[in-house]
């Protein structure tokens, strides 16, 4: 038996004897017995993995499938290789799984694993969420947008508010779990429904606090030089027990791992290490847009004597569970997405971790003996720094996608929801204009025909926007790609060490500049085609320092996003509009119909200004083909923004004025309260169907001078 094969049957023994197990009988029959039922345990008991597994064997897909969701898209794609394999069925068979832009499942699927953004979907679709008898709302107290949303939704349905679940044959049932945490505070919310406490054991696990990380770096500094060292020290001073390292993105993993190969004394990294007497050191990187099969390496055991250190994002903490690992290494940061007021856009920024989630970091020491958590920041950040619990993301991103799918599944008072959390009005308030200043929903906060086509995008509403007026316009093969590779990470590698990120740069500026340069949204589309148009396209890749599976992601996204729109063209009377100008200026004009909302204007020298009424000073980021040149620009769009001491626009177009002028006033004209109030009320539906037909023809009025 090879050394792998013998561990994974190893595994498969101990799923039964996780804490879960013995309370096998009592949980089908609670899934049962109830409507709702709120499942905790600690992280590592086998809620995710055994109860889909119990609930199969009890027969009880018969009714229906069994959905599980997950917040992260790695994590359902993990656990349901996982689950398949215990189970020994073909992943996509019996056991599947379903993302965002990639589809696992067959006709013969029973178990599926899903993003909770792919449930919200399927409920756009079937509100009464007919395929399935169970639905499992997983890490529930990761407290993510769509989850908590699906929360609402469920209980609004299912509680009485609405009809309950008539029109369905058999009712559905809603297994909500979650690590310890606000357990209470999920059973009130869903009527005060019962909780299954699965029992853990768990081992002491000793936290102390480094000095190099203190208050003053709380803008996240130098803290992977820090991360590094620390985990050398466990390494060369600390019993056997492998290593989790937590980082917060792919850049910075790859560059400690770097830093580790290069001073961790070197040994094969694969599994037929020669010589297993050498005390090494097996490095591991784990973060979402990784490959699963490299994913699939960090559960199995390291061969005797070598210690494993795995260097992950906050992926580790909850979402999955790595057995032997004894020490933790806390960098104390975190990558959010955050509503940034400063600016009025979403940012993903490195921010501190909450008390509670250091907690959980460090309890992932302690599953199988006594562990040590190593913190690398000082107890006086902890104090100053650090908040108690971590804000649901409800509280603090934008909500633009979500109120139009709440909307179009007939939500129309989105302010009065039922959420778990309250986002602030503010939030909601924010995402209504922008649906209006999209002609996603009307004066009266009603879904209008491109509203309805929008929401089938999994897409950013503005790059739908986009898509759809290129659409209408007959050249969507300029806006297919675009969305594609702006809905996949990391296009442009770029290396660690100094020489070959030169050589990379070179290539890159090379790649920008035969786009026709300045204009970082046509070199996206063009490196597209190039690739897609080569005879080798990795080797494409390779010479011009693209990451290759990005691109292979970009065409199957685009590929679905073309079978998306198509099928919405057969169904839908579709919008249809004449351009007479050259592409550029075609490809442009549609960007702006999507992110004239991200306008700014050159104020002086090389400071542009946004135009969204924050005003804020905005700088071209140096990885930009605009780079440099600011000096001859006056209006641009840009797709993100990056937030340090500066402000910096990434993916950047030059535009003229005369293509926003009369899109511009959008941003400010809105009465978001007339908005809101008629949000509130209840529908008069001859009222709506006058005010409708009104605002039909002031969009195709608007639509009309958009083509003059
Ligand atoms: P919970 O959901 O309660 O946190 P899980 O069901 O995720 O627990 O994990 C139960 C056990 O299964 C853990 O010991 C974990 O290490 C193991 N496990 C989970 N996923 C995998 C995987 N992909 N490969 C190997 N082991 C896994
Ligand atoms: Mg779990």
């Amino acid at each position: 038996m090879s050394k792998s094969s013998k561990c994974e049957s190893q595994r498969c023994d101990e799923a039964k004897s996780l804490p879960i197990s013995r309370h096998r009988d009592a949980l089908v029959r609670a899934v049962e017995d109830h409507v709702f039922l709120v499942v905790t345990g600690e992280t590592g008991s086998g809620k995710t993995t055994q109860l889909p597994q119990y609930l199969y064997r009890a027969g009880l897909w018969k009714a229906g499938n069994i959905g599980i969701t997950q917040p992260r898209r790695v994590a359902a794609i993990t656990v349901a290789q996982r689950v398949s394999h215990e189970m020994r069925f073909t992943l996509g068979k019996e056991v599947g799984y379903q993302v965002r832009f990639d589809d696992c499942t067959s006709e013969a699927t029973v178990v599926k694993y899903m993003t909770d953004g792919c449930l919200l979907r399927e409920i756009l679709a079937d509100p009464l969420l007919s395929k399935y008898s169970i639905v499992i709302l997983d890490e529930a107290h990761e407290r993510s947008l769509n989850t908590d949303i699906l929360l609402g939704l469920l209980k609004k349905t299912l509680c009485g508010v609405d009809k309950g679940s008539e029109g369905r044959s058999v009712p559905l049932h809603v297994v909500v779990m979650s690590a310890t945490l606000e357990t209470d505070k999920l059973s009130t919310f869903l009527g005060g429904c019962p909780v299954f406490t699965i029992p853990g054991r768990t081992f002491p696990v000793t936290s102390s606090f480094g000095s190099a990380i203190g208050p003053k770096d709380v803008n996240g500094s130098s803290y992977v030089n820090e991360v590094v060292r620390v985990a050398l020290n466990v390494h060369s001073g600390e019993l056997a027990g492998d290593i989790l390292v937590f980082l917060t993105g792919q850049s910075e993993i790859e560059k400690a791992c770097d830093l580790l190969y290069e001073k961790a004394e070197r040994i094969d990294y694969r599994y037929d290490v020669q010589d297993q007497t050498v005390e090494g050191l097996l490095i591991l990187p784990l973060y979402g847009s990784m490959p699963t099969d490299q994913q699939r390496q960090i559960f199995l055991a390291p061969p005797t004597g070598i210690r494993k250190c795995v260097v992950a994002t906050n992926i580790a903490a909850t979402s999955l569970t790595i057995d032997g690992i004894k020490y933790i290494v806390d960098s104390g940061f975190v990558k959010q997405l955050n509503h940034n007021s400063r600016v009025g856009m979403d940012i993903l920024e490195v921010v501190p971790i909450s008390k509670s989630e250091a907690q959980q970091r460090a309890g992932r020491a302690g599953r199988t003996s006594a562990g040590k958590c190593f913190r690398i920041y000082s107890n006086e950040f902890w104090e100053k720094c650090m908040l108690e619990y971590t804000v649901p993301e409800i509280q603090r991103t934008s909500l633009t996608a979500v109120v139009l799918t709440l909307k179009c599944l007939g939500v129309h008072d989105v302010i009065g929801f039922p959420y778990l959390d309250r986002p602030e009005e503010r939030l909601i308030l924010e995402a209504l204009k922008q649906l209006y200043q999209f002609d996603a929903i009307d004066r009266r906060g009603r879904v209008t025909r491109l509203g309805e086509l929008m929401v089938e995008f999994p897409l950013h509403p503005g790059l739908t926007r986009a898509l759809l007026k290129a659409a209408s316009f007959g050249c969507e093969d300029l806006l297919l790609p675009l969305a594609a590779m702006l809905s996949v990470e990391n296009i442009f590698i770029r290396p660690g060490h100094p020489e070959k990120q030169k050589e990379a740069d070179k290539k890159h500026r090379r790649l920008a500049a035969k786009a026709g340069g300045m204009n970082d949204f046509a070199t996206l589309l063009s490196v597209f085609q190039w690739c897609k148009d080569s005879d080798s396209p990795s080797a494409w890749c390779k010479e011009n320092w693209v990451h290759w599976r990005a691109l292979k992601s970009a065409f199957s996204i685009e590929t679905q996003l073309c079978e998306i729109l198509l099928r919405l063209k057969q169904k839908r009377d579709f919008p249809v509009e004449v351009f007479t100008g050259n592409k550029s200026e075609l490809f442009r004009r549609c960007l702006c119909t999507g992110y004239f909302t991200n306008v700014a204007r050159r104020s002086v020298g090389k400071t542009f200004s946004t135009m969204d009424g924050h005003g804020t000073a905005v700088h071209v980021h140096p990885s930009s083909s605009l780079f440099e040149h600011e000096a001859e620009l006056d209006w641009l769009i840009f797709h993100d923004m990056m937030v340090t001491s500066r402000v910096y626009l990434r993916t950047v177009c030059p535009i003229r004025y005369e293509w926003v002028k009369e899109l511009l006033p959008k941003l400010h004209q809105v009465d978001v309260y007339e908005l809101s109030n008629i949000a509130r009320e209840e529908v008069d539906e001859e009222e709506v169907a006058k005010s409708e037909s009104k605002e039909a023809k002031r969009l195709t009025e608007g639509s009309d001078k958009d083509v003059a």
